[in-house]
Parts: C-alpha cells; structure tokens; sequence
C-alpha cells in the first residue's frame, strides 16, 4: 500500500493496528431484481476475493431467475430493499418510497408483504433487514419495523445510534461507487479510500460509533467503467489485508432468516 490512493487509508490503519484493533468493512449493493450480466460480474468479483455480499432486492420486482441465480451462494444475502422502490415523496421533498406523508400502516403493510415475498423466493438468504430505497426511512416507520418483522436497518453515513428503535440494529454504508450528483459517474480509487479513511479515523476518535461496521455502497446496474475498476481495486487490496475483518451481513445486523 504505497502508490498514493492507498496512503491515507493505509496510515489510518496502520493507527488501528497500532491499537490492537481489527476494523469491520462490508459490501452492500443495491436494486437487484433480475439475474443480469452486471449481476454476475459482481457475483464473480465477490467469489473471487471472498467477500461476503448482501444484495438489496427490491421485492416487488424480484424474479424467480434471480433467486435460482442465488442459490447455494452462502456468502450472498438478501436484504429487504423497500418494496416496489416507487417515489412517494411530494412536493419538493427528497426522493423516498417511505415518505412522512403516507399512512404508518400502509408502508408497515408493504414491509409485511416485500418480507414474505423475499422469504418465498430466498428462503434462509432473505435476512430481515431493511434497505429503504435512497436511504430515507421516517423515524415513524423505523419504530415500526420490528412489528413488520424486520430486525435490521441500513442507510448512508455514520449511524446516530446502535439501535434506532427496539429490536433493530442499523448498520449503514459510508462510501459510494457512484456519484450521483455528477452525472452519475463512478468515483475515483482515491476517493474511495479517502472516504473509507474517514470513518475510520471518525469512529477510531470517537466522532462516530466505533462499533458500526464501515460500508461501501455499490450499484451493480448503474456503475460505469471507472466503478467497476474502483471496486475491483478495493477489493483487491483489502480483502486479503490483515488489518482488516469483513464479518458476513448475519454477523452485522445479528439477524437471522
Ligand atoms: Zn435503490
């Protein structure tokens, strides 16, 4: 780790090591609802470095092909990405499938219904924990989770808290391989590990949770070469690095199918 993407990142760990401390990374990736090319040059990346992946399905729009496509993958599980990923903010309110304006009961009652459809289709995979789409997720709906079975919640940047609600554990991701507000195009090796750096040196001085598990956002649909190269890089490097654990999702969110 000496070419000059990696020197930030390799400083802060080289701290924690320094500490006696091993941090957590994980992978999520988000919208999957078919089995795709795009899917399984994800898969292949994830196989190929040993990565453990927790897939965001969108329930509504998952298909038989995707879960035959999952099948025997121990080190993939699924997470409950909303339930029809559909935009139900108004006005000029970010974009979110569970907006403040929409009824408690319906949203629990499409949790309730995107759970079982993942279960039928990804069995023991389908852990119960929710990705909402963009993120976004009232705290109205949060402290309904655990009634819509979900024991688990994961957005974007460092959590607040350990549990938002009774019974759930958030864990979130913290750096994307996708820049969305500009033009949608993939980030840069040295901002990746940049960001990476920063949770870390964030939870190591207690500016954020030490215990959440630092995240790295992918969106094997969406991602442009400049993605793909990054990731591949990543992974490359930190999956066999020392210093670091990569605990499967069921560890994270303590859930089990
Ligand atoms: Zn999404």
């Amino acid at each position: 780790m000496s070419e000059t993407p990696w020197r930030v990142l390799d400083a802060e760990l080289e701290r924690w090591a320094a500490l006696g401390l091993t941090p957590q990374f994980w992978l999520r990736d988000d919208d999957a609802v078919d089995a795709t090319d795009s899917l399984d040059r994800l898969l292949s990346l994830c196989a190929k470095y040993r990565i453990p992946l927790a897939l965001a399905v969108i329930p509504a729009g998952a298909t038989v092909q995707l879960a035959q496509r999952l099948q025997g993958l121990e080190d993939v599980s699924v997470l409950q990405h909303g339930f029809a990923h559909a935009n139900h903010a108004v006005g000029g309110e970010k974009k979110s499938e569970f907006a403040e304006n929409r009824p408690l009961d319906v949203m629990t009652g499409e949790l309730v219904q995107g759970r079982a459809t993942l279960s039928g289709l990804f069995g023991d995979a389908a852990l119960p924990v929710l990705a909402p789409p963009w993120n976004r997720v009232g705290a109205g709906l949060v402290a309904r989770l655990a009634d819509a079975g979900l024991s688990g919640l994961t957005r974007y940047k460092a959590r607040a808290v350990h549990q938002p609600a009774p019974g759930v554990v958030e864990n979130n991701t913290h750096v994307d391989l996708i820049r969305w507000r500009d033009g949608r195009t993939g980030a840069a090796l040295a901002d990746m590990t940049t960001g990476l750096a920063a949770h870390l040196a964030a939870k190591r001085t207690g500016a954020a949770d030490a215990q959440e598990a630092t995240g790295i956002l992918a969106h094997h649909l969406a991602m442009d070469r400049t993605a793909w190269a990054t990731l591949k890089a990543l992974l490359a490097k930190l999956a066999t690095d020392p210093r670091i654990s990569w605990p499967s999702p069921v560890a994270i969110f303590g859930a089990k199918a």
